[in-house]
């Protein structure tokens, strides 16, 4: 089959032969639809994620039908859609069992670890295959299991926000704007800051109260819009080398009590907190890094039932990967940037 094959870290992956991938009795074989494109290929192609070994196919956010099934699957069959759920849990640590799969210290990734989905077909094993209605766009459902099922881990499982609490979603790129609609579906009030007007026209169509912060500084206007008690819940979704002065702005912007979830991330970018007023404000300061399974099939029936939009800014033949990532890099976009087959 052909891939979109990483080599070398010299340069971006190349439409190439590779072996077709074979299954195993409990896996099943997926002919790649739909292929999200994410900060975190930026990093592998840079070469900066130590756990990927090269030659592999990248690509961790993907959707399309079942081809083929292993001999022991049940409840999937050829041509159901799929989305899949990337951590390969190893099923028998105290977090697997459990269904904490992103605790897993010994978990494979589809497109990390393992071959991805910027490819003709990909293996998955069963499990991780997540059946989706076929009335949702596989270029929607491709975003789910990374793009959306992030901001749901960080919301509910982490975050725990509550109905009528304040959540500002610093960042409304392919992480925040589904950030802005899940913690609108939970019943908070939404505030979400950008730089880019056509951002936060996009949050505000989802409910949220749009801060320019080019305008003024994030925490004053959080204050201001809060009467001076903050925000319960400041979710950053920057990431890249702005994130340090981002996370210094958001904890200025956290009540007391408050909640700061670090999803966006650089290498070598530290946050730096005034140790009184972590204290004194009695912040939580928590990582949350991607989700569960349980996450993922929470955000399919909430997309099928039409409460949440995965939003896509553009569609681009895999192929065309390359000037994808580029984009990527030097402007990305509101939403997704998906690569289709
Ligand atoms: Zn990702
Ligand atoms: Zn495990």
């Amino acid at each position: 089959m052909k891939a979109m094959a990483l080599d070398a870290y010299d340069g971006p992956p190349t439409w190439r032969d590779v072996p077709d991938p074979t299954i195993g009795p409990r896996d099943v074989l997926v002919k790649v639809k739909a292929a999200g494109l994410c900060a975190s290929d930026l990093k592998i192609v840079d070469g900066l994620v130590p756990s990927v070994s090269l030659p592999y196919v990248p690509g961790h956010e993907v959707a399309g039908e079942v081809a083929e099934i292993g001999a022991e699957v049940t409840g999937l069959a050829p041509g159901d859609h799929v989305t899949l759920y990337m951590t390969v849990g190893c099923g028998l640590c105290d977090p697997c069992r459990v269904g904490r799969e992103n605790l897993c210290l010994s978990a494979p990734r589809i497109g990390f670890e393992m071959d991805g989905g910027f490819a003709e077909y990909v293996r998955a094993p069963a499990r991780n295959a997540v059946k989706i209605d076929s009335s949702v766009p596989l270029i929607q459902a491709a975003v789910l299991p990374d793009a959306v099922a992030t901001c749901h881990h960080a919301l509910t499982w982490k975050a725990k926000v509550r109905a009528g609490e304040t959540v500002v979603v610093v960042g409304v790129g392919g992480l925040g704007i589904h950030a802005v609609q899940l913690a609108n579906l939970m019943g908070a009030r939404v505030i979400a800051a950008d730089v880019e007007p056509e951002k936060l026209s996009a949050a505000e169509g989802f409910g949220a109260e749009p801060i320019d912060v080019r305008v003024e500084a994030l925490p004053a206007q959080v204050n201001a819009l809060t009467h001076g008690a903050g925000a319960d819940v400041v979710v950053e979704c920057v990431g890249g080398s702005a994130v340090t002065g981002v996370l210094g702005d958001a904890v200025k912007c956290l009540k007391l009590n408050g909640r700061l979830m670090v999803v966006g991330y650089a290498y070598g970018a530290p946050l730096t907190v005034e140790t009184s007023d972590l204290i004194y404000g009695q912040w939580n300061i928590m990582g949350t890094r991607a989700s569960t399974l349980q996450d993922v099939v929470d955000v399919v029936r909430l997309v099928e039932s039409g409460r949440l939009t995965p939003v896509v800014s553009e569609t681009v033949a895999m192929e065309g990967l390359s000037e994808a990532l580029e984009t990527l890099r030097r402007n990305p976009p509101v939403g997704r940037i998906v690569l289709t087959t």
